[in-house]
């Protein structure tokens, strides 16, 4: 049985790391609060996310198993899972990201891609988005970053105001 993880070990499992990243896409679990949650589980046919010994429990995922498919990002209450492809250009690499609001933006829109606390730190450029029955209200929203930014930017703003902006 899986201990339950201490503060030092909160990105054990969740956040993949850079050789794993130089590999090919591949999710990041930015889920660190102990809540009873384990659609993610359910949603990968991989195998790559373990199972739950306690529905509390942080997921865990064997980043070896996991291919990026990004089955599991919509279904995520908590708007917490991430595909991140460092692989994609030179320079440039692809975050897939939960999307919730409207409208939506179209592949070819110019966004503000943000941090974690909502601060914009590049411009980003949407190349899909998906939004299909199985995504339900959630949308998935692929954005080509630069490449040192793809474990700094988690959401988008998008608009006009995406537009005209300083590189961050
Ligand atoms: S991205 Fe795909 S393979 Fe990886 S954990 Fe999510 S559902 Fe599983
Ligand atoms: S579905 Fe989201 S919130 Fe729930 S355990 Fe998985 S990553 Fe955490």
């Amino acid at each position: 049985m899986r201990d339950k993880p201490c503060q030092e070990s909160r990105t054990h499992g969740r956040i993949p790391g850079a050789e794993r990243r130089a590999r090919g896409p591949c999710v990041v679990m930015e889920c660190f609060e102990d809540i009873p949650c384990d659609p993610c589980h359910d949603a990968c046919r991989q195998g790559a996310i373990r199972p739950f010994d306690d529905l509390n429990h942080l997921p865990e995922v064997d980043f070896d198993k996991c291919n990026g498919c990004g089955a599991c990002i919509s279904v995520c209450p908590g708007l917490a899972i991430f595909v991140v492809d460092e692989t994609w250009k030179d320079d440039l690499a692809v975050v897939r990201l939960p999307y919730e609001f409207l409208p939506l933006p179209a592949p070819g829109d110019v966004v503000a891609g943000l941090d974690r606390s909502g601060r914009r730190c590049c411009t980003a450029k949407v190349i899909r988005v998906e939004k299909t029955k199985r995504h339900d209200r959630t949308a998935v929203v692929w954005i080509e970053v630069p490449k040192a930014l793809s474990m700094e930017v988690r959401h988008i703003r998008v608009g006009g105001s995406a537009r005209g902006l300083h590189e961050g």
